[in-house]
């Protein structure tokens, strides 16, 4: 299919003969060109358009879910066809692609759950990693997967490998790819004049932004701005206070009106569309984006970027297992490319609220990869599952992750049974990886079937898949409390709301059996709009566990898996399902499956008083986290002694999200493991060290154990 003009100007047409004799040339081709040249949108069709696709499919990963689905349909509507049809996309828990489609748009994690199902990626002919730069946990393990793919002994000759970025290390990439060509793409970038604030904005950033914005919507020529601010919340609360602002300037102030928009990940997509929108004549558009903007979604028009210096990650401690996500300073290569957005279109101007001193001399140079900051339990239980022959230890990762986060991660695999005490993948955690859930939520499912929990686990693991149940990111304990006069009527929360909320937690069952009688309550209320606002839930979060539910379901049914046989044949899910009830007991039942899909995060109370602390490899004093579904405390205010949670969060205090009580019967059968878990055995053929540190609980005998439950917990 022909380009149009528009697509025809973009910079990487200007490179195309090169780029495509490269990729008939070479197997792996690194692709280097600015934001905004076409590489995302433009460099598929051009491929597939040259034949280089053959009759199979090109596979393009991006690390964000939002830019998969956003670019899709620009390239769908680029081409002319429907979304599913020529051009479609994969994310998990939504897919639009049919046998037709011939470019995929999907996620980094997305591609790699394929090649679980088919290691050779047969269905391929090209696959480019896209936004290489970002160094997402899951590209960065594509590399290696690729890398094993296109030059072991088996490997796949005709598969081509593009590996595409803006502002790529492309040398050491090259280089670890066998010092493969890079091309690079000039882009048509013009000038960006910078400026540097005189004083560092530490904890006043935002403010500063404001100002900012403000002083160049008043003072600068027309043209577009984008500022960048680190989240959600943030954002909301920007947007919200650049309109106040812009509503009480004097009705005579000389300049255009003022279009403040959001932009982040977690967006509707409907909203997210807008801000592709021309903008009205005689307006001017502001837009306030998380990173998204920085290089995966490029917004033409842009003018004037405010850039504040700062980025929200996500870190992860594999000793005490605490996850912060905090608001860090960007690197000077971040910094770079805010400022790029600026000149895409014209000449521009980039306000950095930092010193140019800070830039030169303090700024990091570049931003840690994520395999070096991050919880590696999927990643390990995935590339056990892969092959037999993946060491992770010696795999041959671009960045090596830390050894202590690889430990950590084999640690709790042996606990989750996903691998044998000698570091071997087993059955179990074979199939673990083949769900697309996180390895805990996935051990849940496979431990509710054999509890004759299923329906009632994969309720709750559709419910925590969901961002948003709540609106504001509220908990229900903190919405049942709210004032509901001061509320207002436009909140939607009624007293009656309330009520509901307040009777489903009545006897504090903890997040996870709240959470199943929340969504068993809205069903009963036929999944009605009005209902869930006024229990001041989110609609289209509802919607969202709905959807998964069903998707599960079906994963679970087709995969035909013996782990299921038990769900299946009583027919508590599937096709077939008559919700026939064999559990006894279902929240009970729900509460040991949740013990044993989480035994790698237990923590304990202390003697006299509600603080927790974790069974870590440290172990790390905790509370629960203010938006933790009610859990009753007993007659002297103790709450229970034993509980598993999701999170533990590095906040000013160690918060514990997401927690579900279990009984100190059952955890006497979780314990043995936890002090088997013998690193040096895991880490394989590989010698530990260091020595194993103490651990925080001697084992308990068995014979404290209930028989039933006992049973039970260890299948
Ligand atoms: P790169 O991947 O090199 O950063 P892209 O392929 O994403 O570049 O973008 C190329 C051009 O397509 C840009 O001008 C961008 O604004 C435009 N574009 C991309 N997505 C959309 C969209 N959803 N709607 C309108 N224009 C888009
Ligand atoms: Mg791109």
């Amino acid at each position: 299919m022909a380009p149009s003009a528009a697509q025809l100007a973009l910079p990487i047409y200007a490179s195309r003969e090169a780029v495509l004799q490269a990729v008939r040339e070479n197997q792996i081709v690194v692709v280097e060109a600015p934001t905004g040249s076409g590489k995302t949108t433009q460099l598929p069709q051009m491929l597939m358009d040259a034949g280089l696709a053959g009759e199979r499919i090109i596979g393009v990963t991006q690390p964000r879910r939002v830019a998969a689905v956003t670019v899709a349909r620009r390239v769908a509507e680029e081409r002319n066809c429907r979304l599913g049809g020529e051009v479609g996309y994969a994310i998990r828990f939504d897919e639009q692609a049919s046998s037709s489609t011939r470019i995929k748009y999907m996620t980094d994690g997305t591609l790699l759950r394929e090649s679980l199902e088919d290691t050779r990626l047969s269905a391929y002919s090209i696959i480019i990693l896209d936004e290489a730069h970002e160094r997402s946990l899951n590209t960065d393990l594509l590399f290696g997967i690729l890398k094993r793919l296109t030059t072991h002994k088996h490997r796949r000759k005709s598969l081509k490998l593009l590996i595409t970025s803006a502002t790529l290390e492309a040398t050491k990439v090259s280089q670890y790819f066998g010092s493969c060509p890079v091309q690079s793409v000039s882009g048509r970038q013009y000038d960006v004049s910078v400026s540097h604030s005189l004083e560092n904005h530490d904890n006043d950033y935002y403010q500063a932004a404001i100002d900012t914005a403000m002083q160049v919507h008043l003072n600068e020529a027309p043209g577009d701005i984008l500022m960048f601010l680190t989240g959600q919340g943030e954002i909301m609360k920007a947007v919200k206070q650049l309109n106040n602002a812009v509503s009480s300037l004097p009705a005579d102030a000389d300049c255009d009106a003022l279009l403040v928009m959001p932009l982040y990940a977690a967006m509707p997509p409907d909203m997210q569309a807008r801000v592709f929108a021309p903008c009205p004549e005689g307006c001017r558009r502001l837009i306030v984006a998380t990173n998204v903007a920085e290089t995966s979604i490029t917004v033409d028009g842009i003018v004037y970027v405010i850039d504040p210096g700062r980025v929200k990650q996500k870190s992860y401690s594999p000793q005490t297992g605490l996850d912060a996500l905090s608001v860090v300073p960007i690197s000077r290569v971040q910094a770079v490319q805010r400022a790029g957005r600026a000149g895409r279109t014209r000449p521009g101007k980039c306000f950095r609220l930092y010193t140019q001193h800070y830039f030169d001399h303090n700024m990091p140079n570049i931003t840690v990869p994520e395999i070096q900051r991050t919880s590696l339990l999927s990643a390990c239980l995935y590339l056990k599952s892969l092959s037999s022959d993946i060491d992770v230890i010696s795999f041959d990762y671009l960045d090596p992750p830390q050894p202590e986060a690889l430990e950590d991660a084999l640690r709790q695999l042996f606990i989750l049974d996903a691998i044998d005490s000698d570091g071997k993948v087993t059955p179990l955690g074979k199939e673990m990886a083949r769900l697309p859930l996180d390895p805990c939520l996935a051990r849940m499912l496979i431990a509710a079937a054999n509890l004759s929990c299923l329906p009632e686990a994969l309720t709750v693991a559709a419910m925590l898949s969901a961002e948003s149940i709540f609106s504001e990111n509220r908990g229900p304990e903190q919405i049942a409390r709210m004032d509901v006069e001061q509320l207002g009527h436009a909140s939607g929360i009624t007293a009656n709301g309330q009520q509901v909320l307040k009777q489903l937690m009545e006897d504090g069952p903890g997040d996870h059996v709240f959470l199943l009688r929340l969504y068993k309550a809205w069903q009963e209320a036929e999944c009605s709009s009005n209902w869930c606002q006024a229990a001041g839930l989110n609609m289209r979060g509802m919607r969202f566990a709905r959807d998964v539910e069903g998707q599960l379901e079906a994963a679970i049914e087709s995969s035909r898996s013996t782990f299921f046989d038990r769900a299946l044949q009583d027919g508590t899910i599937g096709r077939s399902k008559k919700r026939r009830r064999t559990g006894q007991n279902p929240e009970l039942e729900l509460r040991q499956a949740v013990l044993i899909g989480f035994a790698s995060r237990l923590a304990r109370r202390m003697l006299t008083h509600n603080g927790y602390k974790t069974l870590g490899e440290r172990s790390i004093l905790a509370q629960l986290h203010p938006v933790t579904a009610r859990i009753a405390p007993d007659e002297d205010g103790l709450l229970p002694e034993w509980v598993v949670y999701h999170e533990l969060l590095a906040t000013s205090k160690n918060l514990l999200r997401k927690v579900c009580p279990v009984d100190a019967t059952w955890v006497n059968y979780i314990t043995p493991k936890i002090t088997n878990a013998d690193v040096s055995r895991l880490r394989g053929r590989h010698q530990l060290q260091h020595q194993q540190p103490g651990l925080t609980v001697a084992p308990m005998s068995s014979t404290d154990v209930e028989p039933s439950h006992a049973a039970a917990a260890q299948r």
